[in-house]
């Protein structure tokens, strides 16, 4: 066994990103525990008669042929079909708490015994506006979209914005957490979201998808009264910074679980450069996140699988040959560790190809449950790699969450800990 090379790394996008993290694995935990039960609903889903422009299309299924749902009251039917002139289809149907199967027949939606001769429609329920899609409650609306084939859809729960963090920060966040690092959780997801929707919102028909590769959405089950609590002390508060224009503007807050003890630029990860993403130290995760995931186990991964793996994402390293030698090709450097920034794979003709550390990452382990971030050494053990030295978990970017609790417990406030994972960010507050 020879060490040929060494490299170091760190992770990729926010919290799926982030729910790869310590939190979720503890939220997660608290459900099974809880043995799924449901929580109990208390709060009506507010802000129903919002401006468009404050609501949240979040994808939930996708392209799929069939789906239950469950409203126990009446519910109305319309017809969202942009190419139809006519909303002539909107019906109401009254379902006694029962399960309705939504299905396709010959390209038209049928639901509840009728058939619905268009591509899109919205159901939409009275107070408190809460439905059941395959047995999980979530708020607001359901927007259904047949897709191009005519052969599935997608189902997209449309939600004003403030319920849809209610959705969220449970799911990022353990709700038994410092009430201040609560506040500073919603905050930062808040501007993520309108910062994700306004930028790729206009090209899709949603604007985020329930996992973690934007924020995890879990709906109803997600709520708590300390998350609401959470959530209205922060309401509508948003981060901004100041733009290339020199405006005042809002920025894609990121939020990752444990940074390992420093917060990594974002221009190093996803190559865009705001200035409160430019990396900071943080004592603070440390005593908070468990030692196996601050500093995680090693990993030995096969040679043949990491190949396999790169040549299916990246043609351009199909092309490289064998590989040959996998080395580091940047890295950022802190008191104690290093996050690895780009990963450089040599093959067998010769050529090489570059890669952010963050992609080579989640091209090998696309959950990132093994390889929990770009900090590790990379030894070579002739047949596979072993990563080790292993620390943090996420990509790093934004507010440590992890260390958003430990500043909490030293009795920090929301915004002393958004100033100091988002340096030189101001907050606004959205008028509803
Ligand atoms: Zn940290």
């Amino acid at each position: 066994m020879s060490i040929r090379s060494i490299l170091r790394i760190v992770s990729r996008k926010s919290f799926l990103r982030a729910l790869t993290g310590c939190t979720t694995i503890l939220f997660l935990g608290l459900i099974l525990l809880g043995g799924c039960k449901k929580r109990q609903v208390t709060v009506p889903t507010p802000l129903m008669n919002a401006d468009p422009q404050y609501w949240v299309r979040v994808l939930l299924l996708n392209d799929t042929n069939n789906c239950t749902l469950q409203i126990p009251s009446a519910f109305n039917i319309e017809n969202a079909d942009p190419n139809q002139q006519t909303q002539a289809l909107s019906t109401h149907i009254y379902q006694h708490d029962e399960q309705t199967r939504i299905q396709l027949s010959n390209g038209a939606f049928f639901l509840a015994g009728k058939t619905f001769e268009c591509r899109q429609i919205i159901i939409s329920t009275g107070s408190p506006h809460i439905f059941s899609l395959n047995g999980n409650d979530y708020r607001g609306k359901l927007k259904l979209i047949i897709g191009p084939d005519g052969n599935s859809f997608d189902a997209i729960n449309l939600i004003p914005l403030e319920p849809y963090l209610a959705g969220v920060i449970g799911a990022e966040m353990p709700d038994y957490w410092e009430p201040e690092a609560l506040k500073a959780q919603v905050i930062a997801a808040r501007t993520y979201c309108l910062y994700i929707k306004r930028r790729f919102g206009p090209k899709r028909n949603w604007d985020v998808s329930k996992t973690a590769a934007h924020q995890v959405y879990l709906g109803v089950s997600s709520e708590s009264a300390a998350i609401w609590n959470a959530v209205h002390q922060t309401e509508g508060m948003v981060l901004t910074c100041k733009q290339n224009n020199g405006k005042e503007d809002i920025f894609p807050a990121y939020y990752s679980s444990t940074c390992g003890g420093h917060t990594e630029s974002s221009r190093n990860v996803f190559g865009d450069s705001f200035e409160p993403l430019i990396g900071v130290p943080c004592p603070f995760c440390k005593n908070v996140a468990k030692p196996k995931f601050f500093f995680w186990p090693m990993v030995q991964i096969e040679k043949d699988y990491i190949t396999n793996k790169l040549f299916q994402r990246y043609e351009k390293i199909s092309l490289l040959g064998e590989i040959k030698d996998i080395a580091v090709a940047g890295q950022s450097n802190y008191e104690d560790f290093s996050r690895l920034t780009r990963i450089e794979v040599l093959g067998s003709s010769g050529k090489k190809e570059n890669l952010r550390a963050e992609d080579f990452r989640l091209t090998i382990d696309p959950t990132g449950n093994k390889i929990k971030s770009a900090c590790f050494v990379l030894i070579d053990l002739g047949d596979s790699w072993a990563f080790t030295s292993g620390r943090g978990w996420g990509h790093g970017v934004g507010m440590c969450q992890c260390g958003a609790q430990g500043m909490a417990r030293k009795s920090k406030t929301a915004k002393q800990i958004l100033s100091h994972y988002y340096p030189g960010s101001k907050i606004s507050t959205i008028d509803y």
